[in-house]
């Protein structure tokens, strides 16, 4: 087996959006117009394929970061979904991680709306090159350049339109390219062959306005663009894209395209526009990280070159079980083969390779480097290990997870289900490096902790439909809590007295010495209320 799309034709890209700006409908219809999926199934109707879990359908968002395979003009685009709700955020960090590119869409009525922003923020600390879609053109209120305004302002995007739309609202028929002066209308409610046309005369003066301003700000990204701009000479449509793909490489300069996903306007163009200036894995800087000797050393994408690999995703399949995604920096993995996950340090085998398409998944033996995939069999390794080869060890960057904010108390409805719990939580943990649970010491009450409201109420619906616990959840007990000091001789130590049961509930009181002779804290804990002070007598 040899690699079927080269390095160069390859692009790991990720739909990055505002919830319900569009984002799933549109990654549904690249996958529609790439060929993979045969019907378009409407988002409103639960029927996405891009969506694994039945209860993102139920709710409209999207919570997996799967990796979707897709096929455009002789180029592999690989699309990894990251999610758009801000309860997510280390979701959209790790897919933001493995991705090389991305296409920001942003609804044409709503402009930049605060997630947006969030994502874009985090998308520009990681230096991710993007394409920005403007989608729902065809909705009510629906403003192009508006969106292209508070992206500058809002953002400080260095943001340029490379097409404008034909029309607005219910108007809006078709596309222009202002880099090849053409436009496309579309024919049919599918709009599978957009038609080339000549830019419509009402047009011509704001074409020609926009490209004006778009050469000037390509100009001013390269040296020699710069001084045949200065002496007047013309810019010829290839070296507006090169030099534009340079500056989207080196994320200087932000392109802003237009569609309506919905109305299958636009989204060929988009798929143009991700090959002709997203990097692919040879256009980013090699990824780096630690060697055995501690010492800094990299994996530039390349074949040759010893395998490294990032998990940035593990899920349950309900057919296949553990599933982890992983992104080939360098290298090439043969599946049945052992690698060592260098973070924990423990050696794996890698049962089958398995790559995702729209609605299908297809065992491939070999992935090569820059490419996605999703092994089975993998035991120990979570979110954010690093793979490598047994003799090249290596330690890849990885991802910041946030300390979770909130927590809730669980309990099963049904006392006999206390170990199914256990599992469930433990399951989820490993897919998940933001979700963690202990036991409070106090009240003895499970806790789970999370990134929102809406990731822990995500977990417990996963809890119910994949391991059948049902559960109650609720406010933690706090343990009432109470330090006064106490002047009192005390020599030796107190650390813990169990205080009584009955009417001040369950509850024990903490000595700790300050220092030997002088006295010592009380810490007064209990469960439902406090105790009086009598009841602590300073033992002498
Ligand atoms: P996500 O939350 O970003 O994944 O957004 P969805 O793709 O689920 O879209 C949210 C809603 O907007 C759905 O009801 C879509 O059908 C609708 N929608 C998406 N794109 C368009 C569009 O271009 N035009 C119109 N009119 N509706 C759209």
């Amino acid at each position: 087996m040899s690699r079927e799309f080269s390095l160069k034709n390859t692009r790991n890209i990720g739909i990055m959006a505002h919830i319900d700006a569009g984002k799933t409908t549109t990654t549904e219809r690249i996958l529609f117009f790439t060929g993979r999926t045969h019907k378009i199934g409407e988002v409103h109707e639960g029927a996405a394929t891009m969506d694994w879990m039945e209860q993102e359908q139920e709710r409209g968002i999207t919570i997996t970061s799967a990796a979707t395979t897709a096929q455009w003009n002789g180029h592999r685009i690989n699309i990894i979904d990251t999610p758009g709700h801000v309860d997510f955020t280390v979701e959209v960090e790790r897919s933001l991680r493995v991705l090389d590119g991305a296409v920001g869409v942003f609804s044409a009525k709503e402009g930049v709306e605060p997630q947006s922003e969030t994502v874009w923020r985090q998308a520009d600390r990681y230096s991710v090159p993007r394409i920005a879609y403007v989608n729902k053109m065809d909705i009510i209120g629906a403003d192009f350049l508006n969106v292209i305004k508070d992206m500058r302002e809002r953002l400080q995007a260095n943001a340029v339109a490379i097409q404008i739309p034909i029309g607005a609202e219910s108007d809006f028929i078709g596309v222009i390219d202002i880099v090849e002066r053409v436009a496309y209308t579309y024919k049919d409610d599918l709009g599978k062959d957009p038609e080339k046309i000549e830019i419509p005369s009402e047009y011509a003066d704001q074409v020609e306005e926009l490209r004006t301003e778009l050469i000037e700000k390509v100009a001013e990204l390269d040296e020699e663009l710069t001084m045949k701009y200065l002496e007047g000479e013309e810019i010829t449509i290839p070296e507006i894209k090169a030099a534009l793909r340079k500056g989207v490489c080196e994320v200087k300069i932000f392109p802003v395209i237009v569609g309506s996903s919905y109305r299958n306007k636009g989204v060929q163009l988009m798929l143009d526009a991700v090959v002709d200036y997203l990097p692919s894995p040879l256009d980013v800087p090699a990824i780096k990280g630690t060697l055995e000797d501690g010492e800094e050393g990299s994996r530039p994408s390349s074949d040759t070159e010893p395998f490294a690999a990032l998990a940035f995703k593990i899920m349950t399949d309900p057919y296949v079980g553990r599933l982890t995604f992983f992104r080939v920096y360098s290298g090439v993995l043969k599946s049945g083969s052992y690698v060592l996950n260098s973070t924990k340090g423990k050696r794996e085998r890698i049962g089958r390779i398995l790559q995702m398409h729209a609605n299908s998944r297809q065992e491939i033996s070999e992935v090569y480097s820059g490419d996605i995939a999703a092994a089975v069999g993998l035991k120990d390794t979570t979110t954010g290990d690093t793979l490598c080869d047994e003799k090249n060890t290596i330690i890849l960057e990885s991802m910041n997870f946030p300390e979770p904010v909130i927590s809730v108390a669980i309990e099963p409805k049904t006392k006999a289900d206390q170990d199914k719990l256990g599992i469930a939580i433990s399951k989820l943990a490993e897919e998940d490096p933001t979700f963690r649970a202990h036991t409070d010491e106090e009240t003895n009450q499970t806790i789970i902790s999370g990134m929102g409201e809406l990731h822990l109420e995500i977990l417990v619906d996963r809890m119910f439909r994949e391991f059948k616990v049902e559960t109650n959840v609720g406010k933690p007990q706090v343990a009432y809590r109470e330090t006064f000091r106490q002047a009192a001789k005390v020599e030796g130590k107190f650390v813990r007295q169990s205080g009584g049961k009955g009417q001040f509930g369950h509850c024990w009181v903490e000595f700790t010495p300050l220092e030997p002779g002088t006295g010592f804290i009380f810490e007064n804990k209990t469960v439902g209320g406090s105790i009086p002070r009598e009841f602590i007598a300073p033992i002498q």
